[in-house]
This record gives structure tokens, sequence and C-alpha cells, in this order.
């Protein structure tokens, strides 16, 4: 990342002081959330909350067109100097004092989290954060407290053989990632121990290009056969509110792309009520009594949830906000602010699943192939549909979609709302058929 060091950040500081004192309303600082995505900035309207944002590295904001919610925008350089950036936050904190700080963006989960420490400021604790981080602290806790965790390997340091070694007696096949990961970037299966010695160094290959990282450490874990569920919750005061339990489809890999999400699910109860236990005591043993959580699962054998991924933040950079509130009538974006500026929610605390109000849904157009793109076809269609409220495109007719294991991000998502998860599945299945992307070759730059 460059061009973000203290220099310009008085810079943006300078550009937005007429913006004057925070009077009485409290001021959040949120780390790396992409201007285009509406959700959080209008949260923090109707909470009556001040932003300030820290562009995203690869994203250009205006100081003159500023997202809903934001009053001034702070430059900091987390990755590449993140003593530097928690200076630079001190020193914006001594100068005027800001009540809280978070992100959307799982990578800064714990360095919000340690700001937030070295400032007294509300938050989960650096050690918390890193234990919904990073996949291996993840998987010794939830084991560690008797949840259902698959058997797993690390892979770390400058020998892989020790670990390869172990990770050849789990039952296969087996799934390779990044302890560090997201967006399922590197995620890959292996279908047998002699296939895996081949996949590790693939990962390591896609560590290396896109997480900057070689000797990134890796987590092998067993294989969970069986449909994946995301699940939204608010913890406050160590009371976990489920707000909405959604079907995400079942990728079998090797590579695995988001495809789709609906809630509210539509599993026997004695299913969901054992999600909903496994999540709740997941918060407690990560230690997450505070905020928001976004949770993946799969249930093992069509039955028995198994986590993937617990992150303390709002999913999916807030579309998880638009999916929850309109299934459980709660307005998670709003309330996670409250709590990140040492508020109270201003809705029922109470833990358990919420009964839902409504039925929501995000399609994620799948890529489809790779090369340059010519065109992404029925868009305009669905633009037009009562059901539909956004429309986010990431990639245009020029972009390059390389190849996977590389992952160069989802064409776009089709967030709607529907009478019944019934409804939701029919109107992806005409999406699947309707909206394509187009390419000029295959694998051509
Ligand atoms: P990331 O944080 O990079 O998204 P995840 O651990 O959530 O990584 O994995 C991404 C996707 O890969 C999951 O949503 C799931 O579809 C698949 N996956 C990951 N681990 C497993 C596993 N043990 N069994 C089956 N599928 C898995």
């Amino acid at each position: 990342m460059t061009g973000t060091g203290p220099a310009e950040a008085l810079t943006a500081e300078a550009l937005t002081a007429e913006a004057g004192p925070a009077g009485a309303r409290p001021t959040l600082v949120l780390v790396f959330q992409r201007a285009g995505l509406p959700w959080v900035f209008e949260a923090a309207e109707r909470a009556g909350i001040d932003l300030v944002l820290v562009p995203r590295p690869d994203e250009e904001v205006r100081a003159d067109r500023l997202p809903p919610g934001v009053v001034e925008l702070l430059p900091l350089d987390p990755d590449g100097d993140r003593a530097g950036a928690l200076e630079l936050l001190r020193a914006r904190h001594a100068a005027r004092p800001f009540q809280g700080i978070t992100t959307l963006y799982d990578p800064m989960v714990p360095f919000v989290a340690e700001a937030a420490e070295l400032l007294g400021l509300p938050g989960i604790g650096h050690d918390t954060a890193l234990g919904a981080q990073d996949k291996r602290l993840m998987r010794e806790r939830l084991a560690a407290a008797g949840l259902n965790v698959p058997g797993f390997v690390r892979i770390e340091g400058p020998d892989p053989e020790p670990g390869l070694a172990a990770a050849g007696r789990l039952g296969f096949p087996v799934v390779v990632k990044p302890a560090h990961g997201y967006s399922s970037l590197g995620v890959t299966r292996a279908d047998s121990p002699a296939a895996l010695r081949d996949v590790v160094a693939e990962v390591r290959r896609v560590c290396a290009e896109k997480l900057d990282d070689p000797a990134a450490a890796l987590v092998v874990e067993e294989y969970l056969d069986g449909p994946e569920f995301a699940v939204e919750s608010l913890a406050y005061g160590g009371e976990v509110r489920v707000l909405s339990v959604g079907y995400k489809g079942e990728p079998v890999g090797p590579y695995f792309e988001e495809s789709v999400y609906r809630a509210p699910d539509t599993l026997p109860a004695a299913v969901r009520e054992a999600v909903v236990r496994e999540v709740t005591a997941a918060h407690a043993a990560l230690g997450i009594g505070e905020g928001p959580t976004h949770t993946e699962l799969r249930l093992r054998g069509g039955h028995t949830p198994y986590l993937l991924e617990m992150g303390a933040r709002i999913g999916g950079s807030g579309a998880s906000h638009y999916v929850a509130s309109h299934v459980s009538g709660t307005d998670l974006a709003a309330e996670a602010l409250r709590i990140a500026v040492g508020g109270a929610p201003s809705s029922s605390a109470a833990g358990g699943l919420a009964a839902p109000v409504g039925a929501a849904a995000n399609y994620i157009v799948p890529c489809g192939g790779h090369g340059r793109i010519t065109a992404v076809h029925g868009l305009d269609e669905v633009r037009a549909d009562p059901r539909v409220d956004h429309v986010v495109q990431m990639l245009f007719p020029g972009d390059v979609v390389r190849p996977y294991p590389d992952f160069t991000g989802y064409p776009a998502f089709v967030l709607s709302r529907h009478d019944s998860p019934a409804e939701a599945a029919e109107f992806h299945a005409r999406l699947e058929r309707t909206v394509r992307v187009e390419y000029a070759g295959t694998g051509g730059e």
C-alpha cells in the first residue's frame, strides 16, 4: 500500500477540519470499508454516529464526495506500518477523542481490537480477535471447549514435512487453507495424501502472490460433507442473539466459490436448534461477548453443525446486515455501531434465535469462466425487478478474471426480498439461467 503516510493523514484532516468538534454525537473510526457499499454508512446516520473513514488502500475516496455518515478521512497503513498506524490513531484520539473503532474487513479485526485496547475504547480485545481471525487458534479454542471440530493439522515454519506427514493421517478428502485467509482465497480440496503435497504448494503460491506471504501458515482439515449455512448474530453483555440462519449452497470444491445466500433457513426445527446452540457456544468458546458476528458452518451428514469460521464483524462487507435486518427486523448495522461506541443496543438483547419476519437473499453472480469480460448479461432485467433492492456490480467489461485458484472477485451481488425462502430459491434459479458473464477468450490477458 502506498500514499497513506502521516503527511496524507494530516492533509485529509485539514480537508475536513471545518466539520468542527464532534459535539454530542459519538465518533467512530471505520477501517477499510468500501465506500460504494451503503449499509454501514446509512446505519451510522440512523444511529446518529459520525464516521471517520480509513479508506481501503485500493480505493480513492474524495473528500468532497464522502459516503453517508462520514465526516472525515483518515488514511492509515496498518498493513505496511502497523506501529505508525497505531501512533496516528493515538495522536488523533489525543487531539480529538473518538468513542470507538471498528471494521467489517476480516483481516483488520485484530488491528482494530489492538487499537481499541491501546486507546481504552470498547472492543473484544486483541487476543479474542486473533482467535476469531486465525483459523488455527479458532479450531484449537473450539476443540478445547468440546465443540464440533474436524480433524486438523497446522503446516507452518520453514519445513512443511512434519505437517504433511501428520496431515496424511487425516480422513480424506481434506481442505487446505491459509490460517489468515479470507474470501476463500487459496482454499482448496485435496482428495488423497498423494495429491496433498501439490495442493499445499499451490496454496503457498497463492499466499505468496495474493497475501504477500510466501511462508504463510496453513491449516489442513477434514472435508465436511454437507450443506453450508451462514448465521448472523449480535452479542451484548455476553448474550448472543441469533438474527438469522441462512442457506449458502453446498459447494464441493476443489475451489470454493460463493453462490447463494437465502434466509431464513428451511431446516427441521431440531437441526436449527443445534445450529443456534453450536453458534452460541462458539461465542463463549472464542470469548466474543460483544458486537456482531458472521458465522459460516456446514451440517456434516446433513444434521451436525461444524463451524468453518466465525468473524467478529458484520459479514459480507455489510451485505449480512441487509439479510439479517430483513429476516429479523433488527437493525444489525446500527446496533453494531452503537455497541462499537460503547452504547447499548436499542432492540432486544435476549439470547436465542429471533423469530423471522421476512425472507431475504443474496445471489453472487459466478465468474463462470476466466479471461477478459466482454459483457455481463441479464443484470438490467434484474435491476428492474421490484424484489431487488441492490445490484452491486464489481466486475465490468474490460476487466480480466484470472483462473482459479486465483481469486479476482465476484462479478456482482443481487440483494433481494421475498415472501418466503421458497420464492427466493425460485428467483435464484431464474438468475442462474439469465445472468451470465461473457469472455473474449480463456485465460487471456
Ligand atoms: P475463508 O475465510 O477464506 O472464506 P473458509 O474456511 O470460510 O475460508 O473456507 C471457504 C469455503 O471453503 C467455505 O465457505 C466452504 O465452502 C469451503 N470449506 C472450507 N473448509 C472446509 C471444510 N473443512 N470442509 C468443506 N468445505 C470447506
